[in-house]
Parts: structure tokens; C-alpha cells; sequence
């Protein structure tokens, strides 16, 4: 199985709290207004942090896909 991580641009509101807790995954860079995925697949060490980013957003932006 897959995981992938997908922020929907349309909801993210930037706040930044992903990029705090998974800062590899989710990178803003400077003057962008949403965070761009560094690392797509989700590997079993880091699907605790990315479940917890997607709690964590108050946009609801954030979502893991499995495939
Ligand atoms: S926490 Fe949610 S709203 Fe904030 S930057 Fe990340 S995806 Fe966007």
C-alpha cells in the first residue's frame, strides 16, 4: 500500500501549523500562500505526524491517500 498526502489549495488558509509539526513534508516557501508537499509518499515513520498535521489544520486541507 501507498499513502500519499494531498493539501487542497482551495481550503488551505496558510497557517502554517502542518509545516510545524512536518516540516519535510509540508514546506511553505517564502511568499507562497499554501505549503508545497516536499515528500508525497508517507512513509510508515512519518504517518504519525502527517495524521496529526491533518487534525491539526483548520482548514480540514489536508488529506492521506491510500492506495
Ligand atoms: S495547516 Fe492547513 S491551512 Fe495551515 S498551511 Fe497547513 S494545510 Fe494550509
Amino acid at each position: 500500500m501507498t499513502r500519499k498526502v494531498v493539501v487542497d489549495n482551495t481550503l488551505c488558509r496558510n497557517y502554517g501549523i502542518c509545516a510545524g509539526i512536518q516540516p519535510e513534508i509540508f514546506v511553505i516557501p517564502p511568499g507562497s500562500p499554501f505549503p508545497v508537499i516536499g515528500r508525497e509518499i508517507v512513509e510508515d515513520d512519518d504517518l504519525e505526524e502527517v495524521r496529526e498535521a491533518a487534525r491539526s489544520c483548520p482548514a480540514q486541507a489536508i488529506t492521506i491517500v491510500e492506495s
